[in-house]
């Protein structure tokens, strides 16, 4: 399925139709012009610039690192280098497409933006939750990033103050992180399953577990 449609999406790029307009000017006809620029020029944007700034870049890091290591179970020393490398990589990242996404000028500009926010928005959202495989932390991350729309928008009307997305993301999602990797360390199995497979042991007069093997204590 996902494979047909990108068949479909890079048969229709080769023949000369913009998707990305088309998708634009669908929202148009739909919610109009207002609503491309807020959601394409300035909330697209803040996020990507919030999630790619040399401070929340590695400020991602801040609290992603300690929530792992809080956390139970070992994770290979790649895992601990690339997200590492990711977080200096995403203002490196930025620094790269700014210049090429210029020169093409506005509205190309923001299209661009659009889609590395929306790259980047899905790695990340996907990545945490591949690491965590927190349901809470998923929903929490979706909800952080319309949080930030929000507040995105309603800071428009203060100059200078295009940065609220970010600050709100990080925080949401650091006390979420933490408070993930604080219970899954407090995490306690029922004295009735067992502890390698959890397999319920109620009734079982055997010394191992009938299932995996696993001597009870
Ligand atoms: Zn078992």
């Amino acid at each position: 399925m996902a494979s047909l449609v990108l068949v479909l999406l890079a048969g229709a790029t080769a023949a000369g139709f913009d998707v990305r307009y088309a998708l634009l000017s669908a929202i148009d006809s739909v919610l109009g012009i207002d609503a491309v620029m807020r959601f394409v020029t300035l909330w697209l944007p803040a996020h990507f610039f919030a999630l790619s700034d040399t401070l929340p870049g590695p400020l991602t890091l801040l609290y992603l690192l300690p929530a792992l290591h809080i956390a139970p179970g070992r994770r290979p020393w790649w895992l601990w280098t690339s997200l590492i490398v990711a977080a200096i990589a995403l203002p490196v990242l930025r620094w790269l497409a700014l210049p090429w996404v210029m020169r093409y000028g506005a509205p190309s500009y923001h299209i661009a933006f659009l889609e590395l926010a929306v790259v980047i928005d899905v790695l990340l959202i996907g990545g945490l939750y591949l690491l965590t495989r927190s349901r809470m932390v998923l929903a929490v991350s979706l909800v952080a990033t319309a949080l930030g729309c929000v507040a995105e928008g309603a800071s428009l009307s203060i100059p200078y103050v295009p940065v609220a997305f970010g600050w709100i993301w990080h925080a949401v999602l650091a006390a979420t992180l933490l408070t993930w990797a604080i219970k899954a360390r407090h995490y306690r199995l029922p004295a009735h399953l067992c502890v390698s497979c959890g397999y319920d042991l109620t009734g079982v007069a055997a010394p191992v577990c009938p299932e995996c093997g696993q001597a009870r204590n």
